[in-house]
Parts: C-alpha cells; structure tokens; sequence
C-alpha cells in the first residue's frame, strides 16, 4: 500500500517532467523544428532557459509567470500543460498499476495534449503525429491493451472513412469546409487505438461537447456560427472520456439491452 502511494508520486512528478517536454513540441513541431535542440529559450528575448527556472510549474509560480531577462509573460500553456500531464500520468497509473499498459497508454494521452494544444494555437494536427501515430498505436493497443488485429484495422478504416464522408457531405451541402483532413486522421488515430466500437461514441460525445462549447461562445462572446471552433480537441477530449469510462459504459449498454 505505501509504496504504492509512492510510486504514484514518483508517476506524477515523472509527468509534469513529460508535460514540460510536451510543450517544446507543442510550440516546435507547427514549426517544423526539432524537439531536441536547441534548448528551450525564451521567444521574445531568445535568452536560453536557466534549468533551476525550468522546474515545472514551480518555476513559473516563482518567475511570476515573466522571463527573468526581459520580464515577457509566460503563456499560461505552459504550466497548464504541465499540469494535465502530472493529473494524467497519476490517473493512467492508478487504472492500469504496474502494467505495459500504462506507459502506452501514457503516451497516447501525451499524444492527445499535444495534438489539442497545437490545434488551439493553429487550426491544424501535424500529419506526423497522426499518420506517425497510427501504426504506433494500433501495435501499442495490440501488444498491451488487449485489441485484437481486426479490431485495431477497423477502427482505422472506420474512424478515417466515417468522418471522411462526413466532410465531403458538409462541404457539399453548405459549401464551406468544415471538417478538415488532420480530424480525419485523427479519429482513425483513435480508432487505431480503441478499436472500431469507440468510433460512434467519440463522434457522439465530440459533437455534443463541441456543440456545447460553440454556443456558450456564440451566446457569451458574440461569436458568429462561422466562426470556426477547431474540433481536434474535442475529438481528444471524447477520446480520454472513452479510455476512462468506455468499457463501463460498454458494459452498462450490454446489461441494459440484455
Ligand atoms: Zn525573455
């Protein structure tokens, strides 16, 4: 029990490391620089960063959330990210143990933020985290989260083909893209990892979350229904309500139509 609680901390802090790494490719990878080097520097000010000021999220409570040379603000991102990473490395570790399960899984959802972030920040999903992601992840979830080969490839080819049409519909019908090719992709990323049945409930959830979010912005900011709300992090957002919840909502549907 102990050394449970202590390895849960270890996983923790190990994350917020990670989360720290998440946001050089975050910024890096829309740039199409490397994530190794140069160290990270400061944007404005190109100062390089200290190390003892590169602790995450203590660091930037510490600075104040300003570069120590010059005083520029530090995006909120980057504590943020940090912080998600830690919650999640904490969660993953408390549903799986000790298990393979819990590093793919980590770095699935590491994947996820980033993929979130960049979208946020660009309106575009790089295609080598989901094209790059894809084999990665169907071999992950075939080896260590008990998806068998079919499953992985349907959901592949279910995931990119469903939304495929979707796209290709609702530029005919409106005449303006809604859906763009990185969504596509990364749904058959997540359907690569979860098997074809999540497809349907991550559409689902992904929509009403989306649709959610985009009328608290049409009612709250005076956001006109053009105005694009880019829908990869939802997409990531229903993928992480699937890992955490799926099987039992799975098992929830079956005992309720047997
Ligand atoms: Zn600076």
């Amino acid at each position: 029990m102990g050394s449970t609680v202590w390895l849960a901390v270890i996983f923790t802090l190990a994350g917020a490391a990670v989360g720290s790494f998440l946001n050089v490719c975050i910024g890096r990878i829309p740039e199409g620089l490397s994530i190794i080097s140069p160290p990270s520097r400061c944007p404005r000010c190109g100062h390089p960063i200290r190390f003892y000021d590169n602790i995450p999220v203590v660091s930037f409570l510490l600075l104040g959330g300003k570069c120590r040379d010059c005083s520029e603000k530090i995006s909120f991102r980057y504590p943020l990210v940090e912080l998600l990473t830690a919650l999640f490395a904490w969660l993953l570790f408390d549903l799986y143990g000790l298990t393979p399960a819990f590093p793919a899984a980590f770095v699935f959802v590491c994947t996820l933020i980033v993929i979130s972030f960049i979208d946020l920040d660009h309106q575009i999903i790089p295609h080598i985290l989901t094209l790059g992601g894809i084999p990665v992840f169907a071999v992950l979830a075939v080896l260590f989260m008990g998806l068998t080969v079919i499953d992985a490839f349907c959901g592949i080819m279910i995931g990119a083909g469903v939304l495929y049409f979707v796209a290709v519909y609702y530029e005919a019908l409106t005449g303006r893209e809604g859906m763009g090719g990185g969504d596509v992709n990364l749904l058959a990323m997540l359907g690569a990892f979860f098997g074809w049945k999540s497809i349907l409930f991550i559409l689902l959830v992904s929509s009403l979350l989306g649709a959610v979010v985009g009328l608290v912005l049409i009612l709250f900011q005076g956001r006109d229904m053009k105005y694009a709300v880019p829908f990869g992090p939802f997409l990531c957002m229903a993928a992480l309500v699937y890992l955490f919840f799926g099987n039992s909502l799975i098992l929830l549907f079956e005992a309720l139509r047997g």
